[in-house]
């Protein structure tokens, strides 16, 4: 069967029923309020619910083929679909089956026939908290003082890119950047100075890297890092050429730069088709060698490399950033 949509962009909930009345009624039910896809099995429910990610999944039990449990056992397997709540819809009602049910992770049973003012409160309920889990696990990758994405969003983006990268064969590029005499500036304008002089030049690199895909994260103290993907050797020259001139324009003063009048900043920048072969702290080791290269080189500027990773023998070993 083809499964069944209707307008996007509002929280989505994937119904799963073998008989095509329970999945029509349950549509009628839910489609004023959310994003409905029906499908009448458990393995075009498992594909369903790669592709579009659902916030619920309404699921029966009595299913040919693939049943109910196997398809719940086989999402809370799948590290994807694992956080995904999910509700059984049966008619098999003894307490027994309820038990089973959310034993294997489900969140809620609900039993036919259905009472639909009941289904919709539930549901409500329950994508009402997926929203707030949702939110609580975005504010756990975001920056609080710059609002920006921090390490560990970093981290996410840069594994979730090699691995597309290595799939399609594709360029990645990374940058590392490194506010100069930072330590200094702090010294000499206070925190709460040091503190706008971050988020200042957070939204001027977030909004110097604008293409899709292009992600820019605060790595720690006065380190940023973008994660370019697709981009090439050229393309990174030309992209991190103007960066250092986008940050020096905003003009905050720094008397304690041996370099400017104006706050600056370093950056080392590199680029490479990952293989399988090889692992993101690599680019990552690479990109720093590159920065330490223009710190040491009088700062205030860029080193644009690229590499082919087949041909490094590679210690990956991380400087520390204690030379301010
Ligand atoms: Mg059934």
């Amino acid at each position: 069967m083809k499964p069944i949509e209707n307008s996007p962009r509002r929280q989505k909930i994937l119904i799963v029923d073998d008989e095509l009345s329970n999945l029509m009624v349950l549509n009628e039910a839910l489609r004023v309020d959310y994003h409905v896809i029906a499908v009448d099995n458990g393995r075009d429910a498992l594909r369903a619910a790669l592709r579009i990610r659902p916030d619920l999944i309404l699921l029966d039990i009595l299913m040919p083929d693939m049943d109910g449990y196997e398809l719940c056992k086989a999402m809370k397997a799948d590290p994807v679909l694992r956080e995904i709540p999910l509700i059984f819809v049966s008619g098999k009602t003894s307490e027994d089956d309820e038990s089973v049910g959310l034993g294997l992770g489900a969140v809620d049973y609900l039993t036919k026939p259905l009472n639909l003012a009941i289904v919709r409160r539930r549901v409500a309920i329950h994508l009402e908290l997926k929203r707030q889990n949702d939110l609580l696990s975005r504010l756990a990758l975001v920056d609080g003082l710059t609002g920006i994405p921090n390490r560990r969003a970093f981290d996410d983006r840069l594994s979730e890119e090699w691995r597309r990268a290595v799939r399609i064969g594709s360029y990645l590029s990374l940058v590392m950047i490194d506010i100069d005499w930072f330590k200094q500036y702090n010294d000499i304008y206070g925190h709460l100075a040091g503190d706008i002089c971050l988020r200042r030049i957070a939204r001027s690199l977030t909004t110097a890297f604008t293409r899709a895909g292009d992600f820019v994260a605060r790595y720690g103290g006065e380190e940023f890092s973008c994660i370019l993907p697709g981009v090439d050797e050229r393309g990174l020259a030309s992209e991190t050429s103007v960066l250092g001139f986008r940050v020096e324009s905003l003009k905050i003063p720094h008397s304690g730069s041996l370099i400017s009048r104006y706050v600056t900043i370093s950056s080392g920048a590199i680029c490479c088709i990952p293989v399988q072969s090889d692992t993101p702290e690599t680019l990552l080791h690479l990109a720093d060698v590159q920065l330490y290269r223009s710190k040491d080189q009088g700062r205030n500027r860029s080193n644009v490399s690229s590499v082919n990773l087949d041909e490094v023998p590679h210690q990956v070993m991380r400087k520390s950033s204690n030379d301010q």
